[in-house]
């Protein structure tokens, strides 16, 4: 035997970390009373409590305090009276307290770590060197954000009591990445960990009476679904937090509808891991281990779609099963594992099912040859070949160490296999040629695009979703907005439109009576339904008809939104010109509007034309900042820059209010038009006419066709067949509390982002009711790591 065959030959000895501190840290706790609320340890008011066991041998490990919906009362209430001294504390108190959990947290990181790898079976490797220094970073960023909050966000304040939900995957950074921004902002929470990863986040809130976190500022309740249902519905709270699955993403979207809380939801994923020809195949094949089998796939971020083009599928596929083969299966504390069992029993059968119906339906899954531990959740990684984009293990998230792989000929192809999910949190693209890696990121439909690596965090980078992957950032500038709200200028509230106010059938002047046909595509078409809706002048009469438009209608003008790619793809000079020559063309028209609103409203001719003027004002502001509203570059802690791009939401479906018609029409359209959205705007359903005005200005102002798109019609019915419309990315509704709560609720289909005044207008002549509170909702932050070394 030579040495290279000795070498090969070598195994890997057993390799354990000392878990006597956890366990002595174990059996001191009373778990009985592990609910850390006001900052006291109770027990749960019901007297209940849950088992939380180890995956690797499914042996007890504690039963903890199991909270009530009366336990979640009572940490609401501590939290409620912690709120006005912690936000009024200065920016320098909240961040020394921030940086006083980062550093007690170093000192006792080994406990974090193997308590993690014991509860969760994770490979301690992974707790050790990137879940707790991430969760580390992640608290002393924040200190910095919590002091330079005053200088870096003007205007803005912490929005109050939130409440948290978190996933057991990531049990420890899920819970950092949720508190360290909320105390950052001056919000006081109550977070509930999951029911099978209970143990971090109880050390955590010893951590945090020892870093002397004021009383009540944070609240750990433990819990199942039930705590974490009345969490949502506490009206309490101000703020939902959640990550976890899409389907529970989708109960809380319906459950906190018209309620008014902010919501974050960072859901599951399906992200494509993208092999172009000219990629370094070992890199790629390494990038693998770290995007399916790290945390044994438990990631929601995880490459679990391998897309390869087909020259080098067979050398990529044989140098995957290489590697495999070699993955070490076993005790997650062994310092040399790479796969630690799954979370628990019923993981691992879901994992199993999925697994075995993706062979029905036509893959081949191959696992390496190699012997699992005799007890605990254990599954081998699993590599499935000949999956068709229908197949299951395509589209659903597995959410353990499978990997299913799909051949592309050439970049569009991959492109569009990458798209074709429901999904959109992330995304690696392998190719050596960078040009053509910045190519294809944009055109991802992802939060996160990694190039040339995989599964790269920071606390200074957002993350977050696209799609059904949810809605919000967490890290970085964007994840603290998730935090904090801005003064909008409340208008008034807005009433139910009433079926009855209909004109008396006589026309104010002489004009040949005309009816507004409904504008789709760049033209004027009438409506599906052959309706028209009578329209009164402020004195009562008919001043005119305009068509009445339904859902067929509302699903044309979605269609040609969608079909825009002129807008989108459009330079931000580009789109920049044509508002500027929108404003123009208004502006040559501005008596005509000004004479057409007050004959609809019975604005005196001054406040009349004073509104066209500000429309006019606004268009200019949108256009000078179409331009200006632009990303960022982080630089983590790593050899790489992270572009955080601004990128349009996509088909925005507006509801615009009727007072202020033109303007509030305009102050919405023109924010999301600068972005590089496409509008679908139903205008104010009292005074359509000053919309069907503006599209004769839209006409020949060098908008392309499809870019807006105006329905008229029933607000409330237009507005609930937006919110249904699954091609709709976005909606906008400023109308009464009635339809504002349905729309959010309807819009669970694809989780569209919804932005609605919950029944208030805004005061639209403000200058508030402008600039960047706008944009922000108008585009979508997409994190782009690009590495540079070799
Ligand atoms: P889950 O949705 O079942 O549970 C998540 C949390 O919600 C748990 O704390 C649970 O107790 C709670 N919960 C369950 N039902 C609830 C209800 N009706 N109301 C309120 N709370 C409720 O998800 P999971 O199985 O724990 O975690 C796996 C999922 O999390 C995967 O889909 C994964 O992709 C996702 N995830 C997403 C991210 C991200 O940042 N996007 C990160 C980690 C995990």
């Amino acid at each position: 035997m030579n040495i290279l065959d000795r070498y090969h030959a070598m195994d890997y000895g057993p390799a354990p970390e000392a878990r006597n501190e956890a366990d002595a840290w174990l059996a001191a706790r009373d778990f009985g009373k592990a609910l850390f609320i006001g900052g006291d340890w109770k027990a749960a008011s019901g007297g209940k409590t849950f088992e939380t066991s180890e995956p690797s041998s499914g042996k007890l490990l504690a039963k903890v305090s199991d909270a009530n919906a009366a336990d979640i009362d009572a940490a609401v209430a501590a939290a409620t009276k912690a709120l006005p001294k912690w936000s009024a504390s200065s920016c320098y108190q909240r961040a020394k307290v921030l940086y006083a959990i980062g550093r007690a947290m170093q000192r006792h990181q080994r406990l974090f770590a193997v308590l993690e790898t014991i509860d969760n079976g994770k490979p301690i490797r992974e707790s050790r060197d990137i879940d707790v220094p991430l969760a580390i970073r992640h608290f002393i960023h924040h200190a910095g954000w919590a002091q330079a909050l005053d200088r870096d966000f003007p205007g803005q304040k912490g929005v109050g009591v939130v409440g948290q939900i978190i996933p057991w995957n990531f049990p420890l950074l899920m819970l950092a990445w949720k508190i360290a921004p909320a105390l950052a902002a001056g919000c006081t929470v109550v977070l509930k960990p999951a029911e099978f990863t209970p143990l971090t986040a109880i050390l955590f809130a010893e951590i945090c009476e020892r870093a002397g976190v004021p009383k009540g500022v944070v609240n750990i309740v433990q819990g199942g679904p039930e705590a974490g249902a009345a969490i949502v519905n506490h009206p309490g709270i101000q703020k939902i937090a959640f990550t976890g699955s899409s389907e529970v993403g989708k109960i809380i979207r319906k459950a906190t509808a018209g309620s008014g809380k902010k919501l974050s939801l960072e859901l599951g994923g399906k992200s494509a891991f993208i092999v172009f020809e000219d990629a370094d195949l070992d890199s790629a094949v390494e990038g693998l281990v770290d995007g399916i089998w790290f945390n044994q796939g438990q990631v929601c971020c995880a490459g679990s779609r391998l897309l390869v083009q087909e020259g080098i599928a067979e050398a990529l596929i044989a140098k995957v099963k290489t590697r495999m083969s070699r993955l070490r299966v076993g005790s997650p504390l062994d310092k040399n594992t790479d796969i630690g069992p799954l979370v628990d029993l019923t993981q691992l059968d879901r994992v199993k099912g999925l697994v075995a119906e993706g062979a029905r339906q036509g893959a081949i899954c191959w696992q390496p040859d190699a012997a699992l531990p005799s007890s605990g959740y254990y599954h081998l990684p699993t590599l499935a070949t000949g999956v068709s984009p229908a197949n299951i293990l395509a589209q659903e998230e597995v959410f353990g160490p499978v990997l299913a792989t799909m051949t592309f000929r050439n970049t569009e192809e991959a492109i569009e296999l990458a798209n074709n999910t429901r999904y959109g949190l992330a995304a690696s693209v392998w190719s050596e040629n960078v040009n053509l890696a910045l190519h294809v990121a944009p055109q991802l439909k992802a939060g996160v695009v990694w190039v040339n690596g995989t599964n790269m965090f920071d606390a200074a980078c957002g993350f977050g979703g696209y799609r059904e992957s949810g809605f919000g950032r967490e890290g970085g500038r964007e994840g603290m907005f998730e935090y904090l709200s801005a003064k909008l200028p409340l208008g008034p509230v807005i009433k139910p439109a009433t079926l009855s106010a209909q004109p008396a059938e006589q026309s104010d002047g002489d004009a040949i009576d005309r009816t507004a046909k409904l504008f789709i595509g760049g033209k004027q078409v009438r409506p599906d339904g052959n309706y028209s809706l009578a329209i009164a002048t402020a004195k009562g009469k008919l001043a005119g008809e305009v068509g009445l438009g339904s859902r067929k209608d509302i699903r044309d003008a979605v269609s040609a939104a969608r079909a825009c790619k002129g807008w989108p793809e459009a330079t931000a000079y580009n789109r920049s010109q044509v508002l500027y020559y929108l404003a123009e063309n208004l502006s040559g028209r501005a008596g005509e509007f000004a004479a057409r609103l007050t004959e609809l409203t019975g604005a005196s001719a001054k406040a009349a034309r004073d509104e066209v003027d500000q429309s006019i004002e606004r268009l200019f502001l949108y256009a000078g900042l179409a331009d200006k509203f632009e990303g960022r570059v982080h630089q983590p802690p790593a050899r790489t820059v992270t572009l955080a791009l601004h990128e349009p939401v996509g088909v925005v479906g507006i509801v615009a209010p009727d007072t202020s018609p033109l303007l509030g029409l305009i102050s919405l359209v023109a924010p999301a038009l600068a972005m590089g959205n496409t509008v679908v705007a139903v205008p104010s359903e009292r005074h359509p006419l000053l919309a069907t005005d503006l599209y004769q200005v839209i006409e020949y102002s060098d908008v392309p066709a499809g870019a807006i798109n105006i329905v008229t019609g029933r607000s409330a019915e237009l507005a609930s067949v937006l919110a249904k419309h699954d091609d709709v990315d976005g909606l906008w509704v400023f109308a009464d509390a009635d339809t504002c709560a349905k729309a959010e609720a309807e819009s669970i289909g694809n989780l569209k982002r919804v932005w609605s005044g919950n029944g208030r207008g805004l005061d639209w002549a403000s200058d508030e009711a402008a600039g960047d509170a706008f944009l922000r909702r108008a585009v979508e932050v997409k994190n782009v790591w690009v590495p540079y070394g070799d």
